[in-house]
């Protein structure tokens, strides 16, 4: 990861690269971000600026056999540890979950603590940093750096190491071996225990800046439009993950697909018997997806509008969505496209607020009913 992937961050980087030059390289940094705020993304450009060969003033080559191995996170010189569940009863070790680790990195360095879990189809298991592991990254330490220059440690999600596993790790991350360095990388610093606070620098990393995300969104779907990348955003709590995962649809997707055209259905029906168990359903699946749930309707809503005006050309949707929006692109219309919108972000407001989800959703169906036939 160059710093110029780094998605907006730009005092971050400034202030990174200042002190690389200056030569204060602190030897643990505890990087402070929210999910999507390109924590982890920051971590890996920092890393690689440090091992690169031919580093620039502001930025590493890219090129260099370093930049690659960094790229590819086979780096010998560079660790990563990461909550996971233990496969066997003696318990394991991160390396035992590196392909998922690097498949989910190299996807986005932006993704967050669910994709992650889903990644590991950990399901409910519990994810920790163990005891085993942090006995895994001391033996790692005891090695020479192979390329004799730094060497270092990525520990993501510090804040679920076990205390047991953290009180093991801090004589090291105090005094650690010369040339390695710690990156902690945490979204909140209240789980870490204040003796690792204690000894690490700390860089609080802010969310992406608005202008930021929207440019690096339609740089990357250059087919979405500027007022559909401002909501993605503020949909995805400025989470740059969120927005992507949304866009490229998935498996979610489809089992959205499925609850949206069978809600649209029973609005269509006015059937409202059917309509509170349905929101009754939702109410169940939990808060985060009727977020979705609702992005995802005022994604399909808007799709309609578009398929009107473009003859289906300019469609971002999948065959089965696009089959559903023929027939149902009838129902919406510049006469009520707006009252739909304002409706459904209104739900996700107040979604958002921890208003009773069952009764905001049967509220939005029957303003729904009334909407659709306008
Ligand atoms: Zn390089």
């Amino acid at each position: 990861m160059q710093f110029k992937n780094v998605i907006g961050q730009q005092d971050i980087k400034n202030r990174l690269i200042a002190s690389i030059q200056d030569e204060r390289v602190s030897h643990a940094h505890l990087f402070l971000g929210n999910d999507g705020s390109g924590n982890l993304a920051l971590a890996l450009a920092y890393v690689q600026y440090l091992l690169c060969h031919s580093p620039t003033e502001n930025d590493s080559c890219g090129t260099c056999p370093s930049c690659l191995k960094v790229t590819k996170l086979q780096h010998p010189d560079l660790h990563f540890s990461y909550p996971f569940f233990s496969k066997q009863s003696g318990g394991s070790v991160s390396d035992e979950f590196l392909p998922e680790w690097r498949e989910a990195v190299n996807k986005s360095p932006y993704f967050d603590l669910n994709y992650w879990r889903d990644a590991l189809t950990a399901e409910n298991k519990q994810l920790l940093i163990t005891t085993k592991e942090a006995t895994n990254i001391l033996h790692k330490l005891k090695l020479k750096a192979f390329e004799g220059k730094y060497k270092f440690v990525i520990i993501w999600r510090p804040e679920m190491m076990r205390t047991e596993a953290s009180n093991k790790l801090l004589k090291i991350i105090e005094e650690p071996p010369e040339k390695t360095i710690f990156i902690l990388v945490a979204e909140s610093q209240e789980n870490i225990i204040q003796t690792i606070l204690s000894r690490t620098q700390i860089t609080k990393i802010p969310a992406i800046d608005d202008r930021d995300f929207v440019e690096a969104l339609m740089q990357k779907y250059p087919d979405v439009k500027e007022d559909e990348a401002i909501s993605l955003m503020h949909y995805n709590n400025k989470n740059f993950f969120g927005a992507c995962q949304f866009l490229e649809g998935g498996n979610e997707m489809e089992l959205y697909h499925s609850l949206f055209s069978d809600w649209m259905r029973k609005c269509y029906m006015a059937d409202t018997a059917a309509l509170m168990k349905f929101s009754d359903e939702m109410h169940k699946s939990g808060r985060e997806k009727i977020k979705q749930f609702l992005v995802y309707s005022l994604n399909m809503v808007r799709q309609c509008i578009v398929g009107n005006y473009t003859d289906g050309a300019l469609m971002r949707l999948s065959k089965g969505e696009a089959a559903f929006a023929q027939k149902f692109a009838q129902f919406i219309n510049n006469r009520n496209i707006e009252g739909i919108s304002a409706e459904i972000n209104q739900a996700h407001a107040d979604i958002s607020r921890n208003i009773y989800g069952k009764l905001v959703l049967f509220d939005l169906s029957i303003k729904m009913i009334k909407l659709i036939k306008s």
